[in-house]
Formats: C-alpha cells, sequence, structure tokens
C-alpha cells in the first residue's frame, strides 16, 4: 500500500470521525438521520455499548482529572444473557422454518391488522354482534399472510365470550384451511394481540382491576403479579395470546394522558412492578427464558413492554409529541424498567410512537438495534405503534413517501407493523425487498423473532384436535442435523407431521383445487371446538383480587382529628362527579378505548357498585346531592327542588342534622392517548359542587375529599379546606366498595403514593430532585414543597420505626431480592420467622458476630444505629477487596429495622429505604428509592424485624460517559425519620 493510499484512508478516517462528531452534537445522541445508512451508522458509534464516549474539550491530563474506575461484571440485568446448547438447536429450527418461506409469507408475518379488517362492517364500525367477514379474512390470510390481528375495531367497543368465540375460532379455522390449500410446510397460526390495560378490558363480564398507578400505590409486588396471572387467564379464556402490557414508561410530566397507565415516577419502584407484571402475565419469569425453546403455560399470554423508549416524557405533556431526553438521562430514568423486564423475559415490546431529540424512534437505529438488540440483548418481536410507520411520512415527515417510510422503519430494526387498517405496508415491503432496499436478512431476523414469540405463546395448541402443535412438528428434523430428540426441546408433546397432514384432510374444502380465490372459509361457524374452555373465569377469587388491590391501593393523604374513619352515626351527605360513576372509576380502556361510553355509567352488578351504591350496601346513611340517582326520601325531596334555589338551600338545612358529614367524590373525565390531552393540571370542580362545599365550610361540617384521578390533578385549596382526603386513583370496577369500606372503617389504607403531589399546576419536582431545585426565592432551602410527597400514605394507626442497622453483605443473588420479616413480640400472632419472599429462607441471616460493625440487630435491646445524632460510618472494612472486585455484583447491604404499630388497629406498612450519595460526579438526587417492603398485617403493639437487602447497584447512577458507576465516598441510608452513613471503598464501572 502506498504511502498515499495510507493518506487517503486516514482522511477518510478523519472526516468519519468529524462527521461523526458533528451528527452527535446536533442530532443529540441516539441521532438518526432520516435516510441515513444503519451500517454506516453502526461503525460510526457502536463501541462497546457507549454511543459516544469522546470526551469534549481540551484533551490534556489535568491535576484534577477524574478518578479511575475498576471495571466490574455486572450480570444482574442480563448483559450476560448467552444462549445456551439448546438455544442453538432451537435457533436452526427457526431458520429452517423461515428459510423454506416464501417472501410474501414472510412480509405477512411481520403484517399485524386490525380486527375492523377482517369483521364485517368498517374497520372502525364494525357490525353488530361482530361477525366475522368470510371473504376479507380470505384475502387477509391466503393473499396477504397475516401473522397477527389485534384488538376490536380502534378500540371501539368491548366483545362478549360468544362473540370471541366465533372470532378466534373461525380465523383458527380459516388460517388452517388456508395452509392445507396452499400445501404449505409450515403452518404458522396468526397471533392475536389485545390491549387489556387492567384486566381483560374487552371483555364483556371480565374482571377490572385498578389501573396500573393505582397498583403502584399498593407498593405490593405479589398482588401486582397475581392480578397480571387473573388478567392473562381471561385473555386466555377470550381465546388471545398476547398482552400489549405493561407500560414501562416512567411517568415524570403529569400532564401526559397516558400517566395513570403507568406505575408512577420512581425508577425503582416501576422496575420492581414491571417485573412482577410480566411474571405474571407469562407465568414464567428468568434471564433464560428467551434463550429456550420453553413455552408459556395454557393460561398465560406474551406481555408487551410499552413503549419503548422515552415516550412518556413528551415536553409539552401531549401525548405524542417531542421529547428531548440526552442520552444520559435516557439511560439513568428511563432505561432501566425495559432493562428489568427483558430481563425477565418479556417476549415482545412496542415502540414510542413519538420523537426523541428530532427522531420519531420507529426509525432510530441506534435504539431499536444497537441498544435494543446488541446492548440489551432483546430476543422478543419490536412492534410498532397504531399505524406508525406511516405516520413517519403523514405525520412526522420524515419520510417522503410511504416507500421510504417503511424502508427507514424496517431498517432500523422494525420487526412488525400495526398497520392496522389495510394492506399498503405488506405491498411496499415486499417490493423494497425485490429491490435490494431492505435486504432479506433484516426480514428472516424479523421473521425468526416473530416465529419465536409464536412457538412460546404455545398458539400452536390445536383448536379442533385439542392436540399440540409447536414449530417442530413443521420441519423436517432429518435435516437438523445434530438435534436427536427433538421433543425434548419443548416442554409440551409434539405430534408427527402426518397428524398435522390428516387433521388438514378433514377440511370440508380438502379435495378442491389448489386454487384458492374462490373457497368459502368457514370464518364464522360457530360450532367450532375451541382452544380454551371459552369460561371467564371472573370468579370469585379474581374479584376479590381486584377488591383487595383497590383496598391496598387507597392512599389517605390527609386525616385531621380522625375525620376518617366515619362513624355509623353520621350522616354521609356525599356529591361530586365520581360519586355514582364507573366510568370515572375505571378511565380509559374500559369496555371501549376511551372508557366514556355512557353505557357503562352506571353498574347494573350489585358486585361493582358505584361509591353511592356501595356505602348504601353498607347500610351507611346516605343523602345523594347529585340529581341522576333516586335513593331515599331526603334524596328525592332535595333533587326535586331547583339546585340553588332558596327552597333547596333550606331543605338541605333540616336534612344535614347534627352528626353529618359531606364527601366530595371528584374524578377526571376518561382518556388516553391525544383524546386525552388536557392543557393544564387545575381539575374542573362544577360549579354546584363548589356551591356545596362553600355551604358545608360555612356550616363546619367536616369534608371529605375523594380523588378519582390517574395523576395529580391540582387540588390544593380543596385539600387545604378538608379534614381527610382520600386518593382513590383509577380503582376499577370494585372501587366503589374499595372507597366505601375505607371511608367506614372497614379498610384500613396503607396505600402510598407512586408519585409527588404538587402543590402547584406549573411546579412540577420530583421526589428525587436535585439539591439545586431546593434553592428558595429567600435564598433558603426550602424550594422542594410539594403538597405531598413521593411514599407518602397514613394509616388509620401509626407505626414507630426504631434500631435500623446497615451492613455490607455479600449474598447469592437471583433476580428478586429477598426479604426477611420477623415479628418480635406479639400477644395476638404467632412469633417467628415470616417468609414473605418464596425463597427468603434461602437468605443468609449474619449473626451479629460476623457482621463488621457487630450491631446486626437480631432483638430490639441490641439498637444502637438508629438516629441522625447517632449516625455512624461503617466502612466496608471486613472485606477484602481484592478478593471481591471481580463480582461486585454479588455485593449488597443488609438494611435491618424494627417497625412497631403504636395504634389502636391493625394496619400495614410500606417501609421504604432511601438512598443519598452525598457528593458525587453527576449532581446527586436528594434522595433515591433503593428498596422496599410492605409488611403483613401487624396488630396494635406488634414489633416487626424487617430485614432487607439492596445490591450496591442500588448505589449507582449513570457516569457522564454514560456507563453505570458507584463512585467512592459517602451514602446516607434513610428509613423514615432514621438515617445512617455507609462508606463504599472504590470506584467501580459496571459493564
Ligand atoms: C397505543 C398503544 C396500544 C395500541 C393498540 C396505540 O394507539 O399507543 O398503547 O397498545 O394503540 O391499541
Amino acid at each position: 500500500m502506498s504511502k498515499n493510499h495510507i493518506y487517503n484512508y486516514r482522511l477518510i478516517f478523519v472526516c468519519f470521525f468529524i462527521f461523526g462528531e458533528i451528527l452527535f452534537h446536533f442530532g443529540g445522541s441516539f441521532f438518526q438521520s432520516a435516510g441515513s445508512n444503519y451500517q454506516l451508522r453502526e461503525s460510526l458509534f457502536h463501541f462497546g455499548g457507549s454511543l459516544h464516549a469522546q470526551p469534549l474539550g481540551n484533551q490534556q491530563t489535568l491535576p484534577n482529572a477524574a478518578p479511575a474506575f475498576r471495571k466490574v461484571k455486572y450480570d444482574r440485568w442480563g448483559q450476560l444473557n448467552k444462549p445456551t446448547q439448546e438455544d442453538s438447536l432451537f435457533d436452526r429450527v427457526l431458520d429452517q422454518i423461515v428459510a423454506g418461506m416464501s417472501i410474501e409469507e414472510k412480509v405477512g408475518q411481520m403484517t399485524q391488522i386490525d380486527l375492523g379488517v377482517i369483521a364485517k362492517g368498517e374497520p372502525c364500525a364494525l357490525k353488530q354482534p361482530v361477525e366475522l367477514d368470510p371473504e376479507k379474512l380470505r384475502v387477509a390470510i391466503e393473499k396477504y399472510h397475516v401473522g397477527s390481528i389485534l384488538n376490536v375495531g380502534c378500540g371501539s367497543g368491548e366483545l362478549n365470550l360468544e362473540e370471541w368465540k366465533r372470532i378466534v375460532t373461525g380465523i383458527k379455522r380459516a388460517e388452517k384451511q388456508g395452509s392445507y390449500l396452499e400445501n404449505k410446510k409450515t403452518h404458522i397460526p396468526i397471533i392475536y394481540g389485545i390491549d387489556a390495560i387492567h384486566g381483560a378490558n374487552y371483555t364483556t363480564g371480565a374482571t377490572l382491576f385498578p389501573q396500573q398507578i393505582a397498583q403502584a400505590a399498593t407498593w405490593n409486588p405479589e398482588m401486582v403479579q397475581k392480578a397480571a396471572a387473573a388478567t392473562a387467564r381471561e385473555v386466555r379464556a377470550s381465546g388471545l395470546d398476547w398482552n400489549f402490557s405493561p407500560v414501562v414508561d416512567l411517568a415524570r410530566q403529569p400532564l401526559w394522558s397516558r400517566y395513570f397507565e403507568t406505575f408512577g415516577e420512581d425508577v425503582f419502584l416501576n422496575q420492581v412492578l414491571v417485573g412482577s407484571m410480566i411474571s405474571g402475565y407469562q407465568g414464567v419469569h428468568g434471564i433464560n427464558f428467551m434463550n429456550s425453546s420453553k413455552q408459556i403455560s395454557s393460561d398465560a399470554v406474551a406481555a408487551c413492554l410499552k413503549h419503548f423508549l422515552g415516550y412518556g416524557m413528551p415536553l409539552s405533556g401531549k401525548d405524542r409529541t417531542p421529547a428531548w431526553i440526552p442520552e444520559r438521562e435516557l439511560r439513568e430514568y428511563y432505561l432501566p424498567g425495559f432493562q428489568k423486564a427483558i430481563q425477565t423475559g418479556a417476549m415482545t415490546l412496542m415502540i414510542n410512537s413519538g420523537e426523541i431529540n428530532g427522531t420519531p424512534v420507529h426509525i432510530n437505529y441506534d435504539i431499536l438495534t444497537t441498544l435494543l438488540r446488541k446492548e440489551l440483548n432483546f430476543k422478543g418481536i419490536a412492534v410498532t405503534d397504531w399505524e406508525d410507520i406511516y405516520k413517519l411520512h403523514h405525520t412526522h415527515k420524515v419520510a417522503a413517501s410511504l416507500e421510504e417510510a417503511v424502508k427507514l422503519a424496517i431498517n432500523a430494526g422494525v420487526d412488525m407493523s400495526m398497520t392496522p387498517n389495510d394492506y399498503q405496508f405488506t405491498k411496499i415491503l415486499i417490493k423494497l425487498v425485490n429491490n435490494q432496499e431492505v435486504p432479506m436478512w433484516r426480514i428472516d431476523e424479523a421473521v425468526k423473532r416473530i416465529l419465536r414469540v409464536k412457538h412460546k405463546t404455545g398458539i400452536y395448541l390445536d383448536a379442533e384436535s385439542k392436540q399440540v402443535f409447536n414449530v417442530f412438528d413443521y420441519v423436517n428434523l432429518n435435516n437438523i442435523g445434530s438435534i436427536e430428540n427433538p421433543s425434548s426441546l419443548s416442554e409440551k408433546q409434539s405430534v408427527s407431521s402426518d397428524k398435522v397432514r390428516s387433521l388438514s384432510e378433514k377440511q370440508p374444502n380438502s379435495n378442491e383445487s389448489q386454487s384458492t380465490s374462490s373457497r368459502t372459509l368457514s370464518g364464522s361457524t360457530e360450532s367450532q371446538p375451541s382452544s380454551t374452555d371459552w369460561i371467564l373465569n371472573s370468579t370469585d377469587e379474581h374479584q376479590k383480587l381486584a377488591l383487595s388491590i383497590a383496598e391496598e391501593s387507597i392512599t389517605l393523604l390527609k386525616n385531621e382529628n380522625n375525620a376518617l374513619p366515619l362513624k355509623s352515626s353520621q350522616k354521609i351527605l356525599l356529591f361530586g362527579n365520581a360519586a355514582h360513576s364507573m366510568n370515572l372509576l375505571n378511565g380509559a380502556w374500559t369496555h371501549t378505548w376511551q372508557g366514556d361510553d355512557s353505557r357503562y355509567q352506571i353498574s347494573k352488578n350489585p358486585a361493582t357498585p358505584t361509591l353511592y351504591q356501595a356505602l348504601k350496601q353498607q347500610h351507611a346513611q346516605v343523602v345523594c346531592l347529585f340529581d341522576s340517582v333516586s335513593g331515599k326520601s331526603d334524596s328525592i325531596a332535595l333533587n326535586s327542588q331547583a339546585f340553588g334555589s332558596k327552597k333547596y338551600w333550606k331543605l338541605l338545612d333540616k336534612i344535614v342534622g347534627a352528626d353529618a358529614v359531606a364527601v366530595l367524590s371528584i374524578g377526571e373525565k376518561p382518556g388516553t392517548e391525544i383524546p386525552g390531552n388536557i392543557h393544564d393540571l387545575n381539575i374542573d370542580v362544577s360549579e354546584s359542587d363548589k356551591q356545596l362545599w362553600a355551604y358545608f365550610k360555612r356550616r363546619n361540617i367536616p369534608v371529605i375529599l375523594v380523588l378519582n384521578t390517574g395523576r395529580p390533578r391540582i387540588v390544593t385549596s380543596l385539600v387545604e379546606q378538608s379534614d381527610a382526603v382520600i386518593q382513590a386513583y383509577l380503582s376499577g370496577d370494585f372501587g366503589g366498595k374499595a372507597i366505601a369500606n375505607t371511608l367506614l372503617g372497614l379498610n384500613n389504607p396503607s396505600g402510598k403514593l407512586p408519585y409527588t403531589y404538587p402543590r402547584f399546576a406549573g411546579d412540577i419536582v420530583h421526589y428525587d430532585h436535585k439539591h439545586t431545585e431546593k434553592n428558595d426565592t429567600k435564598f433558603g432551602k426550602t424550594a422542594y414543597n410539594p403538597l405531598f410527597d413521593f411514599g407518602h400514605g397514613l394509616s388509620y394507626t401509626e407505626f414507630k420505626y426504631e434500631n435500623l442497622s446497615v451492613i455490607p453483605q455479600q449474598l447469592p443473588r437471583t433476580i428478586d431480592d429477598k426479604t426477611i420479616l420477623e415479628k418480635k413480640s406479639s400477644e395476638s400472632q404467632q412469633s417467628g420467622t415470616l417468609n414473605q419472599s418464596s425463597n427468603s429462607a434461602e437468605f443468609p441471616i449474619k449473626s451479629k458476630n460476623n457482621s463488621p460493625s457487630g450491631t446486626l440487630n437480631q432483638n430490639s435491646n441490641s439498637a444502637k444505629i438508629t438516629s441522625a445524632e447517632n449516625e455512624k460510618s461503617i466502612p466496608l472494612q471486613d472485606v477484602d477487596l481484592n478478593s471481591i472486585t471481580k463480582n461486585w455484583e454479588t455485593y449488597g447491604y443488609t438494611v435491618d429495622i424494627d417497625v412497631t404499630n403504636t395504634g389502636k388497629v391493625a394496619g400495614r406498612e410500606v417501609v421504604q429505604i432511601y438512598a443519598s450519595d452525598l457528593f458525587a460526579s453527576i449532581t446527586p438526587s436528594d434522595k433515591r428509592l433503593i428498596a422496599f417492603q410492605k409488611t403483613p398485617v401487624l396488630q396494635p403493639g406488634e414489633t416487626l424485624h424487617l430485614r432487607l437487602f439492596f445490591g450496591i447497584e442500588q448505589l449507582s447512577f449513570i457516569h457522564k460517559d454514560l456507563k453505570r458507576v458507584v463512585e467512592k465516598g459517602d451514602f446516607e441510608i434513610r428509613v423514615n425519620q432514621l438515617k445512617q452513613t455507609i462508606y463504599f471503598p472504590e470506584n467501580i464501572e459496571f459493564h
């Protein structure tokens, strides 16, 4: 090679480098320019996971240069998710199936259409009762080979079980017939996805649980898991396999219309609950699930993480408007939930409809491929959100044509397109592949991921024969080489290819010619046997669970002079728009997409009463001050007067009596996505409710405020005037009962806020704010002054915290941290160890002598490190650093604490552990949640000794070079009013 050549290459390299830097500085990180070549971008940016690690400015070493970080292995979130031998065999099976497919079949697998496309009527206005249109179905299956169907005709409304049965069995029959007619070697069933957001909300009669934000307020991962498992059972009973849930987006922008669909504002709480929900839906979890041929059980569904990445933080608060999130913040706040979810084995993920830093995520190769596939090792399906490929052209304007839109999206890493109302995508993609504008390997990769998920969901379970099919039944196993015992790869029984053939031969048209066009499919046949028993299972058990979750979520924000619980002698004067409304209890994604259909406003089922009906069921004396209900004579008499007239107030004077209490129950108009957009956080309270409120205040009647909101709406002046305030969130079908039970003292509230409740509409500061956010106008430190803090929630009893002790430990780690609960003194309950988490028995309890500080408190008398005054620093002094630096991830701290119920009634507490990094190179947060545990019910006088563990990654943050690090120094650990400082001895970087 000549010198000239070398210079030329150097010049090219320098140009490339400068070009890359320009892209970085102008586009922010995760930059994607529409139309740029993805392979080029990879070579520019993909260096070991950190996309842009070049330091800015002067490169000379300065005396105060950043300290070195010792690199340590970090396996907690699945980076070492290596394929097993079984996985490579399974991979080869999938490869073989893909190799046998035509381009039309492959692109068909990547196409997802709405039910409206194959049902009678218009796509968004289905004919009632809903029925398949055999001709449309034939086109979908035989012409376009669609791989997936979703939902219910633009979210227009729920279907009853009979309708689901007709639809699902019709589709299964048609697809099998299509395969047979085309003499396909491989019959790949359609996967049906649904938004079962808080229960199977598109199936009539399903159990409607509280929305995700309410579930977060329980701080109870086991309950969240159980609710997800129950939802999965009901979704499966409807014949469907795939649930577009959970929402993993972090709620840092309360204006956002989908706040209620999240687990709140905190990174750690979100991670834990997302993990629980996925385990509940899929019935299996674990780092290796996606790496094996294992299938989920027949009452589980595939989970779908939404919406990757950064969707929940539009700057304006309006849905699907621009987000501006630097990569460091993306990694610090928005990514960990997805990391945890992928580690938990989530099978699918939906892409953020919006843009980040100017680039729609649907064309962002750096996010969809470099980050998602290469760094996080996600093996499942990445599906677009609704019509989002077309929107690249129509709305985002980054693609000059639909062709360009499809090309950009597929080349960036999209596997499946929720088209969802036509086949343009399908036709365009076939053309692009034929013209080599989208490489075939990209299509094969996407189809393989789809097949992997289909196999795992077990949708090969045959409806008619009740025999189990899976991918192994459809390939010639002799060609796969070293697989000796293919059926052992599947946990389920498999049948031979002959059986597949003979099944197909049972089809009515089996003796007809290969021409498919004239065939009639039996799509709407009603008498098909099913793959489920078609029993909804919205049983007592599910309903009790929904009630318990609603009760556990209820958060008592204020309770002056023990205004609550109400006494049975008190007359309740009930008013407000949510007092007698199921729609306001449930919110969106309830029966219909927006949840605002007036047909569902009042429940006809006594098991799911409104608040008004629930109070009456409990025989409370209730007078309703709204006119939509005829109840007791007082209500009738009152509501027959013109509101606000002299007669009205006079009559009210009479009705109120001596021992009355007023309850104002207000709610948000149901809504989600763009239709749910609001302009500010203030909430509308009707004029008549304001007048009633003022009347009760004038008469010194205690006023209780019940909030049925999916986010912190500003109600500061009402709260200040209230005697008690209950945050009930969107509590679902059993919310009326749960609120009534709480008002009447049948439920002692234990919910805690999963977000910070602002005092003023424009003052959105999170609990994990930076120290500068405390600076007030008088140069003091009081500016952080929310109405209620994150984690706040009162009880009808009180709890005392004592004997905090934080000790470094090396512990065997699993995905889930373990907790030991030990009741210390109880007259009413047995003492001994209470294992809350299933595997807590394995947790090594260190004896007092093993503790470096000697202060591990097994009994309450030995407590010493308990308060701010007694603060003491505990270094990792007894630990041999050289022996542990190779596996830092197995290190952490135990936190021991005693919690005593000092009140008069039984109750549960959520023990919350926060850490503050006192000094760090990236401005540290005031505090961060690092562990929590909900206690069992503690009787009055009872003390619980609680031991929690947190791993050292809980002390970490994302460094300026985009790596996760822990910097040496002091950390303050806070539990309630107690705190202890620990010293961490080394700078470490996780990789
Ligand atoms: C929403 C998704 C939902 C999808 C299918 C979209 O508009 O953003 O969360 O899963 O529709 O209904």
